[in-house]
């Protein structure tokens, strides 16, 4: 079916210069033509969707999350601490976590993502607790379901405390299980053809929660199944410590002895980088996943994002986990990324190209994919339309920079490969209450359960 988006009020296209002012078409899960000005579809549609109240972007790329935690939204024990003490509160929590309650944490952030024009997500889920073995298969089940493109991260933990490392014991597993079912995954599930919906990375968690044999070991597994990489890095001076009290250097020197500074490569939060370590990430392509909700809340600090650009590396945007969101709204995270940026570089330097770039392209590119972030023909058909009929809006000049300014939180309609996922602000096929009331008894079990 050829179906024409016509006559949007703005839209945010790849390349202004070719024009899409009258909308674009789509067919075949695939964006097949920009319209410009004054122009008609070259070839007859079937169907036509009036995008006159409509402001278009790509469909947002989440690059860094942790589902489970929406169960542990502004938990009491660990608001108001900075990184390290906020695990140490949440760790034994987390420990509890179950296949249900992790379905529905899964299936709720998911939910919350798209409700916020976001097309593709990946999560970095690193707790395997007993019991918790099939998560992985649980994500891909909901994913699908949902018909969500998703880079499933296998992530890893197998240095507790009794090892010199930050999390309890019963949570982390040994080196030999993690291996093997980072194996299983990727030859299950790893999908690498053009526009397909589910990959797989592999994501040992941080320097102080994984061994450095893990982290070697990754990289041959990634290279055999052509996967990337990920993990958390550069996120406090905390870690700087760790790191140069067991290791003998800094996270950067740390992981370019492990062999993981190259373009397979993407880090969570990527902030306390000096210029050296700026120039050898960007020189490598190591892709940096700029979380500034989740900085702002830990205080841990602003992301050198103008500067790793500048040297080559690609930035993207996360919202992170829900416990140090505490939302999974990756359109705010886009407004929350436009002003502590603007903070640290002066109002000139960052615009509201610059964040939706970072949200689209950037994290594209961090994700490894080059058929999604653009508004381009020959991408994948993935498109976030916002209105701007709410009170917040009123008054506004520019479409673009008022989804930005003015706050845009809930997307009309979004559309995944070709296909309309949220209509009229809602899911499609998605009970919305049901899965509140269902993910907020689980969550109050999950917390009596202590
Ligand atoms: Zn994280």
């Amino acid at each position: 079916m050829r179906r024409w988006i016509k006559d949007p009020l703005a839209i945010l296209a790849a390349n202004p210069a070719e024009g899409a002012e009258r909308g674009i078409v789509v067919e075949g899960g695939r964006i097949v033509e920009l319209v410009g000005r004054g122009q008609e579809p070259a070839a007859p549609v079937d169907a036509v969707f009036d995008a006159g109240r409509h402001v278009a972007l790509p469909g947002l790329v989440n690059t860094h999350h942790h589902f489970f935690q929406t169960l542990t939204r502004a938990h009491p024990d660990a608001i108001n601490k900075e990184l390290f003490p906020w695990l140490q509160a949440l760790y034994p929590v987390w420990s509890r976590l179950t296949p249900d309650g992790f379905r529905l944490a899964t299936r709720l952030a998911l939910t919350e993502l798209l409700m916020s024009g976001c097309t593709a997500a990946s999560d970095h889920h690193y707790l395997f607790p007993d019991g918790l073995e099939s998560a992985m298969d649980i994500q891909v089940e909901e994913a699908t379901a949902l018909g969500m493109r998703m880079t499933v991260t296998r992530g890893s933990m197998n240095l507790s405390v009794k090892d010199g490392g930050l999390p309890p014991d019963n949570v982390v597993q040994d080196e030999d299980t993690i291996l093997a079912d980072c194996e299983r995954v990727l030859s299950r599930y790893h999908d690498t053809s053009e526009g397909g919906l589910i990959r797989v990375a592999l994501a040992p968690c941080a320097p102080f929660t994984v061994t450095k044999r893990l982290m070697t070991d990754s990289v041959g597994l990634a290279e055999r199944f052509d996967c990337r990489l990920h993990t958390h890095l550069g996120e406090t001076h905390d870690e700087d410590a760790y790191c140069l009290e067991h290791y003998g250097c800094r996270p950067v020197e740390y992981l370019e002895e492990i062999g993981w500074m190259n373009e397979r490569v993407w880090l969570a939060h990527g902030i306390h980088f000096n210029d050296d370590e700026v120039e050898r990430l960007g020189r490598h392509r190591v892709g940096v996943s700029h979380c500034p909700t989740s900085n702002m809340v830990l205080a841990s600090g602003q992301c050198r994002t103008k500067e790793l650009e500048a040297m080559g590396a690609p930035v993207g945007l996360g919202v992170d986990g829900s416990a140090s969101n505490d939302s999974s709204n990756l359109m705010e995270g886009v407004r929350h990324a436009l002003m502590i940026n603007r903070l640290t570089y002066g109002s000139g330097a960052v615009t509201h190209f610059d964040v939706l770039r970072w949200a689209t392209e950037g994290s594209a590119r961090c994700l490894g994919r080059d058929d999604i972030g653009a508004v381009a023909v020959g991408k994948q058909a993935d498109l976030a339309l916002y209105t701007l009929d709410e009170l917040r809006f009123s008054g506004a000049g520019d479409p673009l920079a008022a989804l930005v300014l003015c706050g845009a939180h809930k997307a009309d309609r979004v559309m995944l490969a070709g296909e309309w996922k949220v209509e009229d602000g809602m899911p499609v096929g998605i009970d919305v209450e049901r899965l509140r009331v269902e993910h907020g008894t689980a969550a109050k079990r999950f917390l009596e359960a202590l």
